[in-house]
C-alpha cells in the first residue's frame, strides 16, 4: 500500500498513515510529528478477546532512547510484533517502556515484552507497591457504610465468580505481574530525557500521563467517546498498609472520583496548545480521535451531570445504593460483570456528595441531603476549574 499523506487542517501535527486498518481501529499504525518535529508511532495492539473499549494503542518515540508508552492485553504479543513490524522498528531496538497504569490491558505482555527487548521498565510508584497484591482485595470495606454495602451486593451477586473467572483466565499474567520488578519508579514531575511524567490518579492509582512536545499520552485518563471509570475511595486493609511500599502511599490522593476530577484539572491546565493521544479508541467508526484538552473538560462536565441526577434522586427520597443504581444505568449496564462497575461508580459518586458535604450517609447507608438549597459539588468542581 502506497503511504499517503494525511493533513488534517484542525490539527497543527502532520499524520502519516503507515497502515490503514480496520474502521474500528485494529492494525491502524500513524506517524505523528510532534511540535519539536519528533516522530511519534502509534500502533493498535489488537486484544485476544473482543473488548467494548477495542484495541490498546502503544506508542513509540525517542526520547535519549527508544522509548514505548503501553502494551496490550494479555497474550497479545504476537499482535504487538505484527503492530511493530509496520512502522519499521523491532521490539529488540526499545530501550524502555513505560506503563500508564497496571490495568492488563496495558501490561498485559511486560515479561515478554522485557525479555525481547531488554528494555528498562518505568511505571509509578505505586503500580510496583500494589502489583504484588490481588487488586480486587486489598480494601478495606468495613468502616465506610456505602464500602459495606457495595461489598455485600458483590458477594452475594457476582464479585465471587466473576473475579474467580478473570484470574482463572490470566492466571499467568497475574502471577507472572507479582514477581516482574520495574526498574524506574515515576512520580509526578519524573522526567525521563525530555518527556515529563504527571501523575494523574483516580480511575486508577498509578494511571500517568506521559507529555513529549506538545503531545500527552493519556492512556486511560482522558479518552475520547467513552467516560474512564473512575475508582471508589481506597481505605488499605491493615495488613497490606505494612507493607513498606504501600506504607508511603496516601489512598486519599490515588482514589476516588474527587482524586479523578482533580487529575483532569490538571490535563485542562495544560492549554489548549496540547493535544491527546489516548490509549483507546484514537481511531475508531472511520475517524481519528485527536483531542485537545476540552476532552477532560466534557469528561468533568459528564461527572457534574451525574452528580447533580443523584442529588435530585436522593432530594426526592431515594435513600439506598440499589435504588439509587438502578435510576441512573439502563437496565442493560446492570446485568452481569457490569452490574459491579455501575454501582462503585455511584459508589464514587456518593462519596464525593458525602466529602463535599452535601448528603449524610447513616449507618445503614441511607443518604439524605444536608441542605437541598446549595449543593456544595458545584462549587468543588468550578474551584478544581480555576485552580487549574
Ligand atoms: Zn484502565
Ligand atoms: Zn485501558
Amino acid at each position: 500500500m502506497p503511504e499517503s499523506l494525511v493533513i488534517l487542517p484542525e490539527f497543527p501535527q502532520n499524520i502519516r498513515v503507515i497502515n490503514q486498518g480496520e474502521p474500528d481501529g485494529q492494525d491502524w499504525a500513524f506517524k505523528i510529528t510532534s511540535s519539536s518535529g519528533r516522530d511519534v508511532f502509534a500502533v493498535a495492539i489488537s486484544p485476544v478477546n473482543n473488548s467494548r473499549t477495542g484495541p490498546t494503542w502503544s506508542y513509540i518515540f525517542d526520547a535519549d532512547g527508544l522509548t514505548t508508552v503501553d502494551l496490550g492485553t494479555p497474550n497479545s504479543f504476537a499482535n504487538l510484533e505484527k503492530a511493530y513490524s509496520r512502522t519499521g522498528i523491532s521490539v529488540r531496538e526499545i530501550d524502555r517502556l513505560i506503563i500508564t497504569h497496571g490495568h492488563s490491558d496495558h501490561d498485559g505482555t511486560v515479561p515478554e515484552f522485557l525479555s525481547k527487548s531488554g528494555a528498562e521498565f518505568c511505571a509509578h510508584e505505586s503500580y510496583s507497591a500494589l502489583k504484588g497484591f490481588d487488586q480486587w482485595d486489598i480494601q478495606d470495606r468495613t468502616s465506610s457504610p456505602l464500602q459495606i454495602e457495595l461489598e455485600q451486593l458483590g458477594r452475594e451477586k457476582i464479585e465471587r465468580n466473576v473475579y474467580k473467572e478473570r484470574y482463572e483466565l490470566h492466571e499467568a499474567y497475574y502471577e507472572d505481574r507479582k514477581t516482574t520488578s520495574v526498574d524506574r519508579n515515576l512520580v509526578d514531575g519524573s522526567t525521563i530525557s525530555d518527556a515529563t511524567i504527571f501523575s494523574t490518579p483516580g480511575h486508577s492509582p498509578d494511571q500517568i500521563c506521559v507529555q513529549i512536545d506538545d503531545l500527552i499520552l493519556t492512556g486511560d485518563h482522558v479518552l475520547p467517546e467513552i467516560t474512564p471509570h473512575p475508582t471508589s475511595k481506597m481505605l488499605f486493609r491493615e495488613d497490606i498498609k505494612k507493607s513498606p511500599l504501600v506504607e508511603a502511599l496516601s489512598e486519599e490522593h490515588l482514589y476516588g472520583l474527587g482524586t479523578y476530577i482533580e487529575s483532569l484539572g490538571k490535563v485542562i491546565a495544560l492549554g489548549e496548545e496540547v493535544r491527546l493521544l489516548p490509549a483507546h479508541r484514537l481511531f475508531n467508526k472511520g475517524q481519528l480521535n485527536l483531542c485537545g484538552v476540552e476532552r477532560a473538560s466534557d469528561i468533568v462536565l459528564h461527572h457534574q451531570r451525574r452528580l447533580e441526577r443523584l442529588y435530585g434522586h436522593i432530594g426526592r427520597g431515594k435513600s439506598n445504593l440499589t435504588d439509587l443504581t438502578t435510576s441512573l444505568f439502563e437496565r442493560s449496564k446492570l446485568l452481569g460483570g457490569n452490574l459491579m462497575a455501575a454501582l462503585s461508580e455511584v459508589v464514587a459518586h456518593l462519596e464525593l456528595l458525602d466529602d463535599v458535604g452535601d448528603i449524610e450517609i447513616s449507618n445503614e447507608g441511607s443518604m439524605t441531603l444536608i441542605d437541598s438549597e446549595t449543593p456544595r459539588y458545584v462549587d468543588f468542581i468550578q474551584n478544581i476549574a480555576i485552580d487549574s
